[in-house]
């Protein structure tokens, strides 16, 4: 689905360069669940967002599912990120102001589709991951778990190819991050795709493949023993 080939993003500064990514190759097939893993400041979130088309590569090529769209048009990148990628952040990033239904239903913004489909589709998302109940609640009056729940619920109401989740338990308690984790495990049971970023070795060890990196780069990817 998705090869880096020599990924590398340095930031300039006047005084400073950072390479925040040094000539990364990764590989992620379909149907995998990647967790990437490594301490605060090795690269983990800026491979995130050129996985996710938030951010570009300095050099190197990346392939989705056949194209390199690492030059490719902001509006190329817009589409995709819109059609085929799905997004869950440590912090929820839910909007405040609208309700759980609300925010699930911004997955589907620009989505051509009957307003009957999209509403069909909201509630069977907000379905897969319990939290239908709390459909006209706003997020200040849901738990961190709630929360995050109505978050992958957005994330998955498009039928993303993958699912990018950046430390998706990082601000839950235990039974929280188990149940978010067991979501996800699900997930991928149903065919997606996922690449997510923790700092837990327990919530990693739920992926099939851990990569460690430091210092911008790759140190091993471990497929875990089934
Ligand atoms: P992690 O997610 O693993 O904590 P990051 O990808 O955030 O690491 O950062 C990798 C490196 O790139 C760090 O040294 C960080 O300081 C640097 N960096 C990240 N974003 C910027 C930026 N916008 N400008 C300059 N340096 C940055």
């Amino acid at each position: 689905m998705i090869t880096l080939d020599q990924i590398s993003r340095r930031y300039a500064s006047d005084e400073i360069e950072t390479t925040a990514l040094d000539t990364i190759d990764l590989t992620v097939e379909a149907g995998e669940f990647v967790a990437i893993m490594g301490p605060s400041g090795c690269g983990k979130s800026t491979l995130l967002n050129i996985l996710g088309t938030i951010d570009r590569p300095t050099d190197g090529r990346y392939l989705f599912e056949g194209s390199d769209i690492a030059t490719a048009p902001e509006s190329a990148l817009a589409r995709l990120r819109r059609d085929r990628l799905g997004f869950v952040f440590q912090s929820f990033n839910l909007i405040d102001e609208l309700t759980v239904a609300e925010n699930v239903a911004l997955g589907l913004t620009y989505r051509a589709m009957p307003a009957r489909e999209k509403r069909d589709r909201v509630a069977a998302a907000m379905d897969r991951v319990a939290i239908a109940h709390r459909r006209n609640h706003f997020p200040h009056q849901l738990s961190g778990g709630q929360q995050q729940r109505a978050a992958i619920a957005r994330a998955i109401v498009g039928e993303p190819r993958l699912i990018l989740a950046d430390e998706p338990t990082g601000n839950l308690d235990t039974e929280n991050g188990a149940q978010v984790m067991d979501i996800l495990s699900e997930l991928n049971a149903e065919g997606a795709t996922i690449v997510m970023v923790t700092h837990s070795p327990s919530h990693a060890d739920v992926a099939k493949r851990t990569v460690n990196m430091l210092d911008g780069r790759i140190l091993s990817s471990a497929r875990r023993a089934m």
